[in-house]
């Protein structure tokens, strides 16, 4: 139902003007307030009582479909993640999390803070419905009634929010893991209220590592220290999860975390097919080294490649030169286009940044520097290690290692020709 529809059945509802209803109603939506909430807010402005007023019967979460309009369910709270978001101009906290009963599980965000805690067994009356990635999901707002069960309820799943890294999934809320942090860096962002001073970086445990960022930075998420991070929520980042700490996380140090410092062998075809890998070795042959390698220039500002000093949103600016190689890597079951920033192309090319463009001045050509990263890699079997990300044109690797395979190349036919026929 689209909010003009939803207005002119209001008006009529409550019995006045459609323009009005119709104003309140596209307010409310604007800040993100799901439709059925704003209703029943505008039935409690209008002081009404009709419509909203009956509590429907009693629902197994099983049977929660994304088309009902409302309903009352008993379950049991499974985990809870508090977030804040902006409403009418004001931060507000909302609570986000599971609930489950023996016929199933269904995720519902509270718009007011009902005190929930994980393991509570509750009754939700008149809880909205609404449909998300064609899913329900339940909105509990001001018109919807929460009363506590003494006795809990017996549900076939794991009450609370802690998690092993490699069962994180975007879109989980309230999770918590005990993680290393291997890596951090403090940056700088354009958030909503201005500059801000957010940490990102990697943390691992033994199950995977894992991008995460600090949008309230901790002093506890350092480099080297085990910490466990309570009520984080999950996110895709270029097709793989990521961790985020929020204002309403808790932070504390842990006994040492162990971490698994092995990538995940694949091939390229398992590893495409899985949308996204944080950390992945493959191993394939070169098969082209693509344009846009060796000496190429970018944006002061934005870091993007730019050709003839112009960036395509900051317009004509002064380049910096820069090295990459972006090469395509074939293992047999598909291919993937593997690329080195400045440190490994260095590498690959024998030469630092300033060496590549004194070669490419000596040579009056630019090209020069890919010319001979291509002669020395192309064909070579490599074994590369990385993030694997997939999008619209295709899936690339930005690899972290990249040098030459040591493996026995008859194993490897093995290994593929079992991988083919399976
Ligand atoms: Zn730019």
């Amino acid at each position: 139902m689209n909010v003009e529809d939803a207005a002119e059945e209001l008006a009529s509802e409550l019995g006045v003007e459609t323009a009005e209803v119709e104003e309140d109603l596209e307010k409310l939506v604007s800040y993100s307030v799901p439709l059925e909430e704003a209703k029943s807010s505008l039935r409690r402005k209008y002081g009404d009582g009709a419509g909203g007023g009956d509590t429907p019967p009693e629902t197994d979460v099983g049977a929660v479909g994304p088309d009902d309009g409302s309903v009352t369910v008993t379950a049991r709270v499974l985990t809870v993640g508090k977030r804040s978001i902006q409403y009418d101009g004001t931060e507000q906290a909302i609570f986000e999390g599971e609930l489950a009963d023996e016929t199933g599980r269904i995720s519902y965000t509270a718009w007011t803070d009902f005190a929930l805690s994980p393991g509570d067994t509750i009754t939700a009356g008149n809880a909205g419905v609404r449909e998300w990635e064609g899913e329900p999901e339940l909105n509990l707002g001001e018109s919807t009634t929460v009363t506590v069960q003494e006795e809990p309820l017996e549900v076939p799943h794991e009450v609370g929010g802690e998690r092993d890294l490699a069962d994180l999934e975007p879109g989980d809320r309230g999770r918590t893991v005990e993680v290393r942090v291997l890596e951090v860096e403090s940056k700088t962002i354009d958030g909503r209220d201005g500059e801000t001073e957010i940490l990102s970086g990697v943390v691992g445990d033994e199950s995977a590592r894992l991008p995460v960022t600090d949008w309230d930075p901790h002093d506890a998420v350092a480099a080297g220290e085990s910490v466990r991070l309570e009520d984080v929520y999950v996110r895709e980042f270029r097709g793989v999860p990521s961790v985020n700490v929020t204002e309403f996380s808790t932070v504390e140090p842990t006994a040492d975390v162990d971490v698994d410092d092995s990538a995940a062998r694949m091939t390229v075809r398992e590893a495409v097919a899985s949308g996204g890998v944080f950390d992945v070795e493959v191993v394939g042959n070169v098969i082209e080294v693509r344009d846009g390698s060796g000496l190429i220039q970018r944006c002061p500002d934005c870091g993007r490649v730019v050709q003839n000093d112009q960036c395509r949103s900051h317009g004509a600016v002064d380049p910096e030169d820069d090295l990459r190689v972006k090469a395509i890597l074939d293992d047999g079951t598909d291919t993937v286009t593997v690329v080195l920033g400045r440190e490994p192309t260095e590498a690959v090319y024998g030469g630092t940044l300033e060496e590549a463009l004194e070669d490419a001045r000596d040579a009056m050509d630019r090209g020069v520097v890919a010319d001979a990263i291509a002669d020395d890699i192309v064909g070579g079997e490599f074994r590369v290690r990385g993030m694997l990300s997939v999008d619209e044109y295709g899936a690339n690797l930005d690899a972290d290692d990249f040098a030459e395979s040591d493996d026995d190349p008859a194993d490897r036919a093995r290994e593929l020709l079992a991988e083919v026929t399976t």
